[in-house]
């Protein structure tokens, strides 16, 4: 049975003053399965993002999130990563003096402790096979290992690093949020070409985006129209059409509250 990703009526604030922010979102993915979250600035997607990876800005009010049937709510988020679950903004940060090499080479490493506290890690030859191997499947530069993380990244480089970081997890379920600013035509197809090539039965994923040019190069089953904090419509890939032609203007004056 493959892996599956439930948010079951999940309600979420801001921590900090309360604010709600999702209000009853309810979603399943399955392994193998391609979702899209579309939806206006400010709807709630990267919210939810952020809830699913365990950021602690945001508290659950209501509703819970099952991975393969368990609640992850009491998860640290290195536990959901090493459960399965990938989220592309994990690691955003540059760290001085760290190469991608070495990032990748100790989150294997802690992963294999977790499994066995016995473990000494994967070796310097094996890893580097691995490296090889997951940049060839990508075609990226070996060189691009060598980088110090995210340090003077561009927005391509930054997703180039995420997505070779998806590549070397291996996650059964992965959610990509796009940040809507300054992602320019290269970054986006770094990032659906790498989907594109890691996509398989033994990969969920969940794409968040405002613009449905992404889905220009990914192909999903299922598209999702986040708006105030809720799911009000779900539909297949035609729906991503309808929202390039219309815009979210309709969704607005569907369920939108009339305020005069
Ligand atoms: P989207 O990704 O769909 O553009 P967000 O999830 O980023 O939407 O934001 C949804 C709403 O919640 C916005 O009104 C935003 O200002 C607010 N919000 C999100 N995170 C925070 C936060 N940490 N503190 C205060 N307000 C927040
Ligand atoms: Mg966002």
């Amino acid at each position: 049975m493959g892996a599956t990703l439930e948010i079951r009526n999940l309600h979420a604030a801001v921590a900090e003053d309360h604010k709600p922010i999702l209000r009853g979102v309810n979603l399943t993915i399955k392994q193998g399965e391609v979702h899209a979250l579309m939806g206006p600035n400010g709807s709630g997607k990267s919210t939810l993002a952020n809830v699913l990876m365990g950021n602690p800005a945001y508290e659950i009010t209501d509703g819970d999130i099952l991975y393969n049937g368990e609640s992850v709510l009491e998860m640290e988020p290195d536990e959901r990563s090493r459960a399965g679950l990938f989220l592309a903004f994990q690691y955003p940060v540059a760290i001085p003096g760290v190469t991608l090499a070495n990032f990748l080479r100790h989150a294997i490493n802690a992963r294999m402790k977790a499994k066995d506290p016995e473990s000494k890690g994967i070796s310097i030859p094996d890893f580097r096979r691995l490296m090889r191997g997951k940049m060839d499947q990508l075609k990226m530069d070996h060189s691009f290992a060598g980088r110090y993380l995210n340090e003077g990244f561009s927005g391509g480089e930054k997703k180039r690093a995420e997505i070779l970081q998806m590549a070397v997890l291996e996650p059964n379920m992965a959610i990509l949020d796009e940040t809507d600013s300054g992602l320019d035509i290269d970054a986006l197809r770094i990032v659906s070409d790498g989907v594109n090539t890691l996509m398989g039965p033994g990969l969920g994923v969940l794409v968040i985006t405002h613009y449905q040019r992404l889905l220009n190069y990914i192909k999903p089953q299922y598209v999702h129209v986040m708006f105030e904090g809720q799911l009000v419509e779900s539909g297949g890939a035609d729906l991503a059409l309808k929202l390039e032609e219309t815009g979210y203007d309709w969704i607005r004056e569907k369920y939108g509250v009339v305020t005069e």
